[in-house]
């Protein structure tokens, strides 16, 4: 590096971080708490392990190799992590790690929470955390009263874990496989959590066009993300898929008939729903309403990348959420400082698979059945969990013209995409109200990206 760009960079550095030095740089989980886009599902980590024990079953144990040192006594452990169906995606070699880690700081925070019964004089960080929702959920929260504190982390992991019990598609009993089961054949009661999400689904996809769109899920499957197999379906398969898909399918009739039941119907036989663009979104914002319940001030919700921080940390003025770069694994492009607002990531490199050189993402654009190209990552702040999540996903199917254009028009809506320009470079857009809120960190192949901000929001 040459001596004059080193001292700019390390300028840049000490501005923003105070006190750090590139020796002593910024540390996830240290200096930044929480980071948006990084969505490390576990669902990943079991398909690896299943491989590898696949592989020592039937090629080791089997006595087809006498494999000299491996026997079934002392085979490696399955890791032990919720069973979920497994998909591709750019596995990160963290995970192990952070799984490992989350154990160890889960069993000491327990641990640490079991000895300071009740209140303190000073403020102190309750942190726990979780996999949900095939991924990781972490809640912390600042309190003198540690026992409050920890009911309420302890209320709010489980309330996201309720969520899930309801919006699971992977899980067979949950209350949306069985609407996927029968609600084609006839109306099926639906309410509380269920309902309200898939009505404000239809919002979202009356707001975008179409782009986002709950009906996805048998493109989801055709391409194969849901089985963890990439596919390239035909274009007739594609075409035969796609009078399924539409959020129009899905009649909502409310407090019908004699018993004033609410009811869905899917109009076409093949519809199904996934909640997977705006779930996650949803929980945090009922793992919300529980830390509120509590009577809470300074927490953090994580779930999964979608973040809701209310109040700051103790003794600071915002709390720093790391915006992940989406292809240089483990940097972080820079940081939001947020209070009482929510953020998510939606990325290309969250779910994908390649074939013949060709990136295939987890998002699909409804009205082509094709997976989103050209879009890399989008990230939004908002009010809520329920919107960032929807948006991030809506500004993800209709790129940055488009996306824009609708984001500048939602109050309260501040959002950055990140897309691929004509000549290969990385380009970085973001409204005013987002570049307000975020602080920029030095990255490596700065050459390659292009940093844009856009007019502010018309109101
Ligand atoms: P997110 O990471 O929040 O952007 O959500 C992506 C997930 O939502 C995918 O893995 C699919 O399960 C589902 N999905 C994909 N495309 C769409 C879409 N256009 N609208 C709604 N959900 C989608
Ligand atoms: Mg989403």
């Amino acid at each position: 590096m040459k001596a004059g760009v080193g001292k700019l960079l390390k300028k840049r550095f000490l501005y923003q971080f105070p006190g750090k030095s590139l020796k002593n740089p910024i540390r996830i989980n240290k200096d930044i708490i929480n980071v948006t886009g990084a969505t490390m599902s576990v669902q990943y980590m079991c398909a690896g392990v299943r491989k590898v024990l696949a592989v020592i079953d039937s090629y080791y144990l089997s006595g087809r190799r006498s494999g000299d040192t491996i026997s079934r006594a002392n085979a490696p452990a399955a890791l032990s992590v919720k069973e979920e169906p497994v998909s591709e995606t750019n596995i990160s070699q963290n995970v192990k790690a952070r799984t490992a880690d989350i154990q160890k700081s889960t069993k000491q925070d327990k641990k640490q929470n079991d000895n300071r019964e009740g209140q303190s004089s000073e403020v102190k960080i309750i942190k726990q955390t979780r996999m949900i929702m095939g991924t990781f959920a972490e809640v912390s929260v600042y309190s003198k009263d540690e026992k409050t504190a920890g009911q309420a982390v302890e209320g709010a992991l489980d309330e996201m874990e309720r969520m899930d019990r309801i919006m699971s598609n992977y899980k067979q009993d949950s209350e949306l496989s069985q609407m996927n089961k029968y609600a084609a054949k006839s109306p099926v009661h639906c309410q509380g959590e269920l309902l309200d999400v898939i009505e404000r689904s239809h919002y979202y996809s009356e707001l975008s066009g179409g782009a986002f769109d709950i009906t996805v899920s048998p493109l989801v499957t055709l391409w194969g993300f849901f089985q963890g197999k990439g596919h390239v379906p035909t274009d007739k398969e594609i075409e035969k898929v796609l009078p399924a898909v539409s959020y129009k399918n899905i009649v909502i009739n409310k407090n019908t008939g004699t018993k004033k039941v609410n009811t869905v119907f899917f109009k076409n036989t093949q519809t199904q729903i996934d909640l997977g663009a705006i779930g996650k979104g949803y929980a945090v914002d009922k793992a919300l309403e529980i830390v509120k319940k509590f009577g809470l001030e300074n927490a953090c919700i994580n779930l999964g990348g979608n973040i809701y921080v209310l109040g700051t940390p103790h003794d600071k003025t915002a709390w720093k959420i790391g915006v992940q770069h989406p292809r240089n694994k483990g940097e972080i492009l820079g940081y939001l400082e947020l209070r009482d607002e929510a953020t998510a990531t939606s990325g290309d490199y969250e779910r994908f698979f390649e074939m013949n050189g060709k990136r295939y993402s987890h998002i699909i654009n409804p009205l082509t059945g094709r997976p989103v190209a050209g879009t890399i990552a989008t990230t939004i702040v908002a009010p809520t969990g329920t919107e960032v999540d929807a948006l991030s996903t809506s500004l993800f199917v209709l790129g940055h013209e488009k996306g824009l254009e609708l984001i500048k028009k939602i109050p309260n809506v501040h959002a950055m995409i990140i897309y691929e320009g004509n000549d290969g470079k990385i380009i970085i857009e973001m409204t005013k109200g987002f570049a307000d809120k975020f602080k920029k960190s030095p990255v490596k192949g700065e050459d390659n990206v292009k940093w844009h901000v856009v007019a502010s929001h018309k109101q």
